[in-house]
C-alpha cells in the first residue's frame, strides 16, 4: 500500500488519546497519551500535535472517534462526560484551519466501533448487526443493509438510553437524567451499582466479576440484571429492524459467561420465535485498538 494512503487513527476515550497509523491493515507509531481535558483549547492543541507529529507527515486523512454527544455535520464536540471542562468545542474547524491539507473526520467513538467491526472485526462479512460498547457507559452503533447509519447529526443508535427498567418502582437514575436506562444497568458502573444495593460494597466491575465466579450471589445478581437490560435492549432492536446479530465489545465483554444466561433468556422470551434460530450473540474484548482501528475505518 503507498504511504499516501496511510490514515491516522486517533481514539478519543474516557482518560486517555491512542492514536496510530494504519497502514492496509497494520498499525504503526502507536501512542497513548493521558487527556488534555483542562478546556477547548489544551483539546484541540493536544490533537493538533499529534497531527503534526513528524512520524504522521505521510497520512493525509485523520479519523478522530470521540465519545459524545457530537456534531458531527460541524464537526462539534457538544459535550463529554469525562471532559466535563469541553463544551461546545468546534474540533474540527480548529484543526482544518490548522492542517487544511489534510482531510479530518469525526464520529462518535460508538460509530467508529461498529466500522471497526465491520472492516476489521467479527462484523466482517456482515450484512446487518448491531454494535454494543459496553464500557463506563454503553453505547451502540448499527449496520443495517450494509450500511452505517449516523442519524440526526450522528446520534442514531443510543442503545445505552433504551428505557428497559423505566417502570420497575425503584428504575435507577441514567447519567443522562432520565431513569431506568440500559446505561444505568449493563455498563461497568451499572453493576458496581447494582451491586452496591444488594451488598453495600463498592468495587468495580471487574472486582465483581471475580466474586461471581467465585460464587457470591450478589454479584452474579448484577451480572444477571445487567444481562437481561442487554437481552431486553436486544430484543427491542429485533423486534423493531429485524437484526439478530450483536456484538458486545468493550471491557465489560469479558463477563460474557455471567451476561449470558440471562441475556439470552430475555431475548428470547421477547422476541417472536421466528428469530430465535438467527440470534447470535459475539462477545469481544476486542483489543485496546479497536478504537484506533475504528476511527481509521471512518475513511473505508
Ligand atoms: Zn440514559
Amino acid at each position: 500500500m503507498r504511504a499516501a494512503q496511510k490514515v491516522l487513527g486517533i481514539d478519543v476515550g474516557a482518560t486517555t488519546v491512542k492514536f496510530a497509523a494504519l497502514n492496509g491493515e497494520r498499525l504503526e507509531y502507536r501512542g497513548v497519551q493521558k487527556i488534555a481535558s483542562a478546556g477547548n483549547a489544551a483539546f484541540i492543541a493536544q490533537l493538533a500535535a499529534i497531527i503534526a507529529a513528524p512520524e504522521f507527515q505521510d497520512c493525509a486523512r485523520v479519523g478522530i472517534g470521540s465519545p459524545g454527544p457530537l456534531d458531527i455535520e460541524r464537526g462539534v464536540v457538544i459535550a463529554s462526560a469525562n471532559m466535563p471542562a469541553v463544551r461546545d468545542c468546534e474540533l474540527i474547524p480548529e484543526l482544518k484551519k490548522l492542517f487544511p491539507q489534510k482531510d479530518i473526520r469525526l464520529d462518535n467513538d460508538a460509530n467508529a466501533a461498529t466500522l471497526g467491526e465491520k472492516f476489521f472485526g467479527a462484523g466482517r462479512g456482515h450484512e446487518n448487526f448491531a454494535v454494543f460498547t459496553l464500557g463506563t457507559g454503553v453505547g451502540g452503533g448499527c449496520v443495517y443493509e450494509n450500511r452505517l447509519y449516523r442519524g440526526f447529526k450522528g446520534n442514531f443508535f443510543e442503545v445505552g438510553h433504551i428505557p428497559v427498567f423505566a417502570a420497575a418502582p425503584e428504575s435507577r437514575l441514567c447519567g443522562c437524567g432520565n431513569r431506568g436506562c440500559l446505561e444505568a444497568y449493563a455498563s461497568a458502573t451499572g453493576v458496581s451499582a447494582s451491586y452496591k444495593v444488594q451488598s453495600g460494597d463498592v468495587l468495580t466491575a471487574a472486582d465483581i466479576a471475580a466474586r461471581a465466579h467465585a460464587g457470591d450471589g450478589a454479584a452474579q445478581s448484577a451480572y444477571s440484571g445487567a444481562g437481561e437490560a442487554l437481552g431486553l435492549a436486544a430484543a427491542t432492536i429485533t423486534q423493531l429492524m429485524n437484526i439478530t446479530e450483536f456484538i458486545f465489545t468493550g471491557g465489560m465483554a469479558a463477563a460474557a459467561a455471567l451476561l449470558r444466561p440471562a441475556l439470552e433468556e430475555a431475548y428470547r422470551a421477547h422476541t417472536f420465535a421466528l428469530f430465535h434460530p438467527l440470534a447470535k450473540f459475539t462477545f469481544t474484548e476486542g483489543d485496546e485498538n479497536a478504537g484506533i482501528y475504528g476511527a481509521a475505518a471512518l475513511f473505508l
